[in-house]
């Protein structure tokens, strides 16, 4: 059995795939858009001129991020933003131990993710008040995480810090000698995931894989785990967006959800096969970028214009391995934002009852407290070009940003437990999906 990711060319026509030993919802899908050119085989397309709206995409607007140290030694105190994931724009003495921290983003306009992190060093034990600031009135966002080094974090009390009706921040610290690291959330670096990915993975003779390189050269990471290339294909993604630490742990629970030693979770690696990428968008966490790439471009509007390279990427990996059009029977994309949300696509016809989608939202809806929101597959959302170019029931699966790691954990292994139920029960007749809007992608 073949594990590994194959950098080959794996070619398949519609005619292979049509012949798939299994049928899940999903490949009876493709099996209607077999008879259909409704939906296009990313196969094909992959060497074909895009076929949706290419939007101008901004690019090169990017305020790279000035590396340095900002001393106070009348004080005993000095900041920067030297670290991994640091953002840090200017520090200004306002008076006795009250200084104001600059936070810019690394373009305008930008979503309001107001990640910031930096370290400040005290000489000697001292009281000291923070004010954060940020342009165009964008708001503060993070409760800040403090840590020390090693590893451990802690949130900020209720004492320390306050965030007025107007979104200004202020935190009170009670510092120790030496140096304290204040962070929107505790970082997670491309190291960090590397390393969590090698672990989930070591006991099943497979190893994470580079299928591209990010703006600024890093490797781009992807491992493979499961049931034959021939087999229905279940798509994780995750870190498109830098700040979105909590929809990383979420992916992280899941994927080990699925890749545990339990009767259903071997069950359904007999069947299907995984592919995960758990962080598309590298640079932008090294760089402590609010949204972006290192072009400060939105990598999750780019799936249509395909004009980054973590996206094209993805894309041609998936065209490379054969995972056109009916070969993926679930894609989900991990995120975070101000409150736990599954979005769906409105036009979803395996949303329909007896649908895998309406299965699986109503297994979790059974067990937990989880919003749904539909919506038209409109933009160049990696979930609408899963759904319109895949033909795959597909999720953008958001995780509040403060919520608690355990809860965040619970949910994600629920969800994969669930979706496990409902991809290994007997396939269920859907229709293609329809995407008429798919051509005014923005
Ligand atoms: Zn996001």
């Amino acid at each position: 059995m073949n594990h590994s990711i194959d950098q080959g060319p794996h070619r398949r026509g519609r005619s292979a795939a049509c012949a798939s030993r299994w049928l899940p919802v999903a490949v009876t899908l493709f099996l209607a858009a077999c008879a259909s050119t409704q939906v296009l085989d990313p196969v094909a397309t992959a060497a074909a001129p895009p076929a949706v709206a290419t939007a101008p995409t901004e690019v090169s607007r990017v305020a790279p991020q000035v590396r340095k140290t900002w001393r106070f030694d009348g004080d005993g105190l000095r900041f920067d933003n030297l670290l991994p994931a640091a953002r840090l724009s200017g520090v200004e003495r306002l008076g006795d131990g009250s200084y104001r921290v600059d936070i810019a983003p690394e373009t305008h306009p930008v979503n309001p993710s107001a990640w910031y992190g930096f370290r400040v060093h005290a000489e000697a034990p001292r009281a000291l008040e923070l004010r954060f600031a940020y342009p165009h009135n964008h708001r503060h966002r993070y409760v800040p995480k403090l840590g020390t080094g090693g590893g451990e974090w802690r949130e900020a009390g209720p004492g320390e810090f306050q965030v007025d009706a107007e979104g200004r921040a202020r935190l009170w610290l009670q510092l120790d000698a030496g140096e304290l690291r204040v962070f929107a959330q505790p970082p997670l670096l491309p190291g960090d995931v590397e390393a969590w990915s090698a672990r989930v993975v070591a006991g099943m003779g497979v190893e994470p894989r580079t299928f591209g390189t990010s703006v600024q050269g890093r490797p781009l990471r992807a491992f493979e785990f499961g049931a034959g290339a021939d087999a229905p294909l279940l798509l994780v993604l995750g870190g498109q967006h830098p700040p979105e630490n909590t929809g990383t742990q979420a992916l992280m629970g899941f994927v080990e959800a699925l890749a545990a030693d339990t009767p259903q979770a071997r069950a359904f690696r007999d069947r299907v096969r995984v592919l995960v990428v758990p962080l598309l968008n590298p640079d932008g966490v090294v760089e402590g970028h609010w949204r972006g790439n290192a072009n400060g471009v939105d990598i999750n509007r780019d799936w249509g214009p395909f004009a980054q390279p973590e996206t094209r990427a993805l894309r041609d990996l998936l065209a490379a391995r054969g995972f056109g059009a009916g070969r993926v029977a679930f894609a989900i994309d991990f995120h975070s934002t101000f409150r736990d949300v599954f979005y769906t696509v409105t036009e979803d016809p395996s949303h329909v009852p007896g649908g895998v989608l309406h299965a699986w939202m109503a297994a979790m809806q059974a067990g937990f407290d989880i919003e749904e929101k539909p919506s038209a597959a409109r933009t160049a959302v990696f979930k609408n070009w899963a759904f319109c170019r895949l033909g795959a029931p597909a999720v953008t699966y958001e995780v509040g940003d403060a919520t608690p790691a355990a809860a965040l954990d619970e949910v994600a292994r629920h969800a994969a437990r669930s979706l496990m139920a409902v991809l290994l029960e007997p396939p269920r007749p859907m229709a293609a999906p329809a995407c008429p809007q798919f051509g005014e992608f923005r």
